[in-house]
């Protein structure tokens, strides 16, 4: 566990944050490939500045705080070795790979509750797909066998269908869970689930300081980042990205 311990926490969003598919890099010179797809190609990559913000962080305990499940974060080649926080917070893995079970037994209550509501979502969006003929795909992210959320990804030129789809799931559903939408993908989350509240439990029992001085830094580019960056001491968000786009 030793992996834990220093002063200085990162927490990280991946996607768009320190990396991104080959479509939203500025340039495609000097890219580092960063995540692959499910056939091993390389599907994400680091520009120069997110390479040397990688960099920077490697004094801090650096933590991934991320809506990829275990299995989809395998496919990221940045290492790290204080554990992660998955599928949206669903899931909080230790620094030897295994998942915290206390954390676990939290969550799986209430994911079993939110089952049956997931799966009335996803084939309601299904239906809109094919009775509107969206060129959309939708599927429930699990991970360690509990279904956690919603998504839909579509094109990026069709941004259209999803904003159809998010006003589609808010009226089904007013007061069951949150819909994030941020470029071409839409997640709708049962309201129990959330970064912030695995980040909070992380920070209390698993992170260890050793001190009072301690120091904690938030790295995330999407509305769905928000609550769990405003944990933090410091946030670090992308300029091109949806949250810095909130500024005037
Ligand atoms: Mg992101």
């Amino acid at each position: 566990m030793s992996s834990l311990k220093g002063p200085i926490l990162a927490l990280v969003d991946l996607d768009d944050s320190l990396f991104q598919s080959l479509g939203k890099c500025r340039s495609t010179d000097s890219l580092t490939p960063a995540a692959l797809d499910r056939k091993g190609e390389p599907l994400s990559f680091m520009e120069g500045s997110q390479r040397l913000l990688w960099d920077l962080l490697a004094k801090a305990v650096v933590v991934p705080v991320t809506a990829r499940n275990l299995s989809s974060l395998r496919r990221v080649s940045l290492k790290f070795k204080a554990g992660a926080i998955v599928s949206f917070g669903g899931l909080i893995v230790r620094p030897d790979g295994a998942i915290d079970q206390q954390w676990r037994d939290e969550i799986s209550p209430k994911a079993l509750r939110a089952r049956d509501f997931l799966a009335e979502a996803w084939a309601l969006t299904k239906s809109l797909i094919k009775v509107h003929r969206l060129a959309a795909r939708v599927k429930i992210i699990s991970d360690d066998s509990l279904d956690f959320f919603l998504v839909v990804k579509t094109a990026p030129a069709k941004l259209r269908e999803l904003n159809f789809l998010r006003d589609e799931l808010t009226q089904a559903y007013p007061n069951l869970g949150r819909i994030f939408l941020n470029g071409h993908n839409l997640s709708l989350l049962p309201n129990y689930l959330g970064k912030a509240k695995a980040v909070q439990y992380f920070i209390q029992r698993l992170w260890e300081p050793d001190g009072d001085e301690r120091l904690v830094l938030g790295l995330g580019d999407s509305l769905a980042d928000r609550e769990f960056l405003a944990l933090c001491d410091y946030i670090l968000t992308p300029s091109r990205g949806q949250l810095a786009k909130l500024w005037p």
